[in-house]
């Protein structure tokens, strides 16, 4: 299976790519989360990327294409990858297309989960992962049992630094700009599945499976 998830900002790509992992046994990349631990790790390509995801712009093309790259040809991803976060401009979703021909398995499906950008401000302001197991929870919406505690792992929740209201507004534009686009590129090449992401998350996440078991 290899699937890539659109959708903007908070509509709950790595929630359910996260449940997805578990029920498929795919590998799920998040260029995201691979992007936070470079800067968390003070990487060359970290210091690099910082500024842009700081601001809520996206990290320039070169960096992310070489480390998805590296990652896609780690042997983990065999079994099958949910590309999480990317592609998330047309210079990228082209760049993927020729990867995945080179490798000889091109891309099964683009999933998106549709939600109205209007509801994604307090989603994405009020949101706390788990900085261990990576859940999520949101403080309106859907808070943990314990403050500050993760219900599934017992780790510490924290707000990621680009979950406020200036970067998020940024993120949400970049989103329209860049990524939307590629909804049609999808559609075009009749790869494109929608899901609608305003459902509670156990029906996204039947949905998903359903809709995806024909590649598994
Ligand atoms: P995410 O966790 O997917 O919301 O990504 C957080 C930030 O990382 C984004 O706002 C971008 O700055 C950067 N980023 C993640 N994925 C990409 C990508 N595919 N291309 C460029 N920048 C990215």
């Amino acid at each position: 299976m290899r699937i890539v998830l659109l959708g903007a900002p908070g509509s709950g790509k790595g929630t359910q790519a996260r449940q997805l992992v578990e029920h498929f046994g795919v590998v799920q990349i998040s260029t995201g989360d691979l992007l936070r631990q470079a800067v968390a790790d003070n990487t060359e390509l970290g210091q690099k990327a910082k500024k842009a995801m700081d601001n809520g712009e996206l990290v320039s093309d070169d960096i992310v294409l070489s480390m998805i790259k590296d990652r896609l040809q780690q042997p983990d991803t065999d079994n099958g990858v949910i590309l999480d976060g990317f592609p998330r401009n047309l210079a990228q979703a082209k760049a993927l297309e020729e990867l995945m021909a080179d490798i000889k398995c091109p891309l099964d499906a683009a999933v998106l989960l549709d939600v109205p950008l209007d509801s994604l401000m307090q989603r994405l302001t009020g949101r706390l992962t788990c900085q261990d197991c990576g859940a999520v929870f949101n403080k309106y919406t859907n808070p943990p049992r314990k403050d500050g505690i993760c219900d599934e792992c017992g780790g510490k929740l924290i707000q990621r630094g680009d979950d406020n209201e200036t970067t998020v507004r940024q993120r949400l534009e970049t989103f329209t700009e860049q990524t939307e686009p590629l909804i049609d590129f999808y559609k075009k090449q009749n790869k494109l599945i929608s899901i609608d992401g305003t459902q509670d998350i156990d029906t996204i996440s039947a949905e998903f499976k359903d809709v995806l078991k024909r590649f598994g």
